[in-house]
């Protein structure tokens, strides 16, 4: 390559300064990073979308403005505010670390990667986004936007993840080379607003006079990723149960696991056939009542990452029966409880089918 690392920064640095993204987290142009608004985004932003992330960004610094007040917030608060983003455990090692800084740290976040790894939640990429976003250290951030730009600017033509390591040495000199934060956000907003995966930018990008995919033309087919495998089907039964006020009979999910600790309404586990339906009409292991449960029609359909599911609902009505681990909540206030979206599907499945059998 005929541009130095030096040059390469410089160029990149330009185009940040006048083409940054603003989030709610990210600092002004001359303001000093808050490392509890750092490490809060970067845990939502691990399998979420920025807009997404936005809004409970604002929701959760609204209400938990600081590292101590998270850290004194009763776990559940924290669940429910989390409701909807997804990989529940997240919110679950959120609460732990925000105690862990707060009553062992004095609030302040560690600065360098081998103490951040050392809290909950907190992977290698987490940690080197923290060191350098919040505390402007030189650290090996590589995420699929900068793993993207590294691969076309240098045309590595070594599958991914084979391929990362070569990636995350690149990226490392481009942060090592003077304001290592705004580098690896400039790689980042670079990767989302130019370098986009099927349609790069070309002409409108810093790099073009440099970029080695550019000049090969081979930009749209890097990073050569490993072709993925259609994750397995599973499926299960979920159980509406309602009393004579209305009243929906909801239960806690296992600590851990899947969803660990969130709401959910009864169900079976999840597997590869459904129960049968005189096994369904009985009480346990399945139903939480035995009564005349009704297939409602349709399925309710969710994608976690390594496989889907398909849900059954069932519904059926108790005169409040006495059920073991399980509490009524009217169906108005479920948008207050710790639902996943998985169960808030299966609540708006219920509800609309409800609608069209009174219809
Ligand atoms: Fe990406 Fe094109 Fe820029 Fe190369 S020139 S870094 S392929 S947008």
């Amino acid at each position: 390559m005929r541009y130095t690392t030096r040059q390469l920064s410089e160029l990149l640095m330009a185009w940040y300064d006048h083409n940054r993204r603003a989030f709610p987290w990210r600092a002004l142009q001359g303001e000093t990073p808050d490392p509890y608004r750092v490490w809060l985004s970067e845990i939502m932003l691990q399998q979420t979308g920025t807009a997404a992330a936005a809004a409970y960004f604002n929701k959760f610094t609204a209400r938990w403005p600081d590292v101590h007040a998270l850290a004194n917030a009763d776990l559940d608060a924290v669940l429910t505010g989390w409701a909807g983003l997804g990989y529940y455990a997240r919110a679950r090692n959120l609460h732990a670390c925000a105690k862990i800084v707060s009553t062992q740290m004095d609030g302040v976040f560690p600065r360098d990667c081998a103490a951040l790894l050392k809290l909950p939640g907190v992977g290698p990429y987490t940690a080197a986004a923290i060191a350098a976003i919040a505390y402007d250290l030189p650290a090996p951030v590589l995420d699929g936007n900068i793993e993207r730009v590294m691969a076309r600017l240098h045309a590595v033509t070594a599958p991914l993840p084979g391929a990362k390591p070569v990636l995350r040495g690149l990226s490392l000199a481009l942060i090592d080379c003077g304001r290592p934060g705004d580098a690896a956000q400039a790689m980042m907003d670079l990767g989302a607003l130019i370098c986009t995966p099927r349609a790069p930018d070309c002409p409108r990008c810093p790099w073009r006079s440099c970029c080695a995919a550019f000049e090969q033309n081979i930009a749209q087919s890097l990073p050569v990723k490993p072709r993925k495998a259609p994750g397995p089907t599973r499926l299960g039964a979920v159980f509406w149960l309602t009393r004579h006020d209305g009243a929906v009979l909801l239960r806690r999910r296992p600590e851990r696991g899947l969803l660990g600790g969130m709401l959910e309404f009864p169900g079976t586990p999840w597997g590869t056939e459904l129960p049968k339906t005189p096994e369904i009409n009985d009480a346990a292991p399945y139903a939480p009542v035995a009564c005349n449960w009704r297939e409602l029609p349709g399925v309710v359909r969710h994608v976690f990452t390594h496989f889907k599911l398909e849900l059954t609902v069932y519904a059926g009505e108790a005169d409040a029966p006495e059920v073991a681990d399980g509490f009524w909540a009217q169906p108005g206030r479920l948008g207050d409880l710790a639902l996943p979206s998985l169960m808030q599907k299966v609540a708006a499945h219920a509800a609309a089918s409800m609608k069209e059998t009174i219809v």
